[in-house]
């Protein structure tokens, strides 16, 4: 079965997609599934915790941004390893990784951000006028 999955790889995800088709549209076969299912997701997570971990993390980069993990890697480096906005080299927040700031219209990434300057941008909805006359105001009450 394996070789011939390896041989024939299309052929196998057509047969992959006709099986999955029938668990789902039966119920019984569905709720077994998924029992199974969980069962070894947790053992999964418990033996392979790093690799599920960098897996999931890579997924959320691909279907919330749309980009590859080493992009991200990419775009840290050439930021020097920071916060695009601060000198912070840590995320902050206890997070491991800086969240990825995009414009919320066109779903542009602008850049990697720590957490502290990711929200106080947010705060002012990122809008650079307000940003600038916050600037102004804190320069001017010295
Ligand atoms: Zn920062």
């Amino acid at each position: 079965m394996r070789a011939w999955r390896a041989a024939n790889p299309e052929a196998s995800a057509a047969a992959s997609r006709r099986r999955n088709e029938a668990v789902k549209a039966d119920p019984e076969r569905l709720a077994r599934y998924r029992e199974h299912h969980a069962h070894w997701k947790r053992q999964r997570y418990r033996t392979h915790r790093s690799e599920v971990r960098r897996h999931h993390r890579n997924s959320y980069l691909r279907t919330t941004y749309g980009i590859e993990p080493e992009e991200y890697d990419r775009r840290l480096a050439e930021q020097g390893d920071r916060c695009a906005v601060c000198p912070a080299t840590e995320p902050g927040r206890g997070k491991k990784y800086f969240p990825v700031d995009h414009c919320h219209e066109t779903g542009r990434i602008r850049g990697l951000l720590c957490d502290r300057c990711n929200r106080a941008i947010g705060l002012l909805r990122d809008d650079p006028d307000l940003l600038e006359t916050a600037a102004r105001y804190l320069r001017a009450a010295g």
